[in-house]
């Protein structure tokens, strides 16, 4: 949910990036501030536009959040199973290869749950 709001939040900074690129002014809550006599609006629009899809970028690149809800990881090779914080990047320390979550491993290889 609060992934979300940041997307509609960084759309919020395009748009009115986009907009004051259109009307040459701000108006904002408070004032509305006119550019009309300089080419300010350029910067202040472009820079709201790049603020948004850093925004926009940033709030992409967190969905490792995902990732710290979860807590088990196994890896297919060794057969250890990780604790995910114990990994960097899911990786393996000692394979070298990508772990896989302990739910999801156990769907793969169903008969591997035989052997605990
Ligand atoms: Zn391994």
């Amino acid at each position: 949910m609060n992934k979300l709001f940041n997307y509609f939040f960084s759309f919020m900074w395009i748009l009115l990036g986009i907009a004051i690129l259109d009307n040459k002014k701000i108006k904002g809550l408070f004032r509305e501030y006119n550019f009309d006599d300089n080419n300010l609006y350029i910067f202040a629009g472009l820079g709201l536009i790049l603020f948004g899809l850093i925004w926009f970028y940033t709030t992409f690149k967190s969905r490792t959040n995902y990732k710290k809800t979860i807590e088990y990881s196994k890896c297919p090779k060794c057969k250890t199973s990780y604790t995910y914080s114990d990994l960097k990047d899911g990786i393996c320390p000692t394979c070298n290869i990508k772990t896989i979550e302990t739910q999801e491993y156990f769907k793969k290889y169903p008969k591997e749950l035989e052997d605990i």
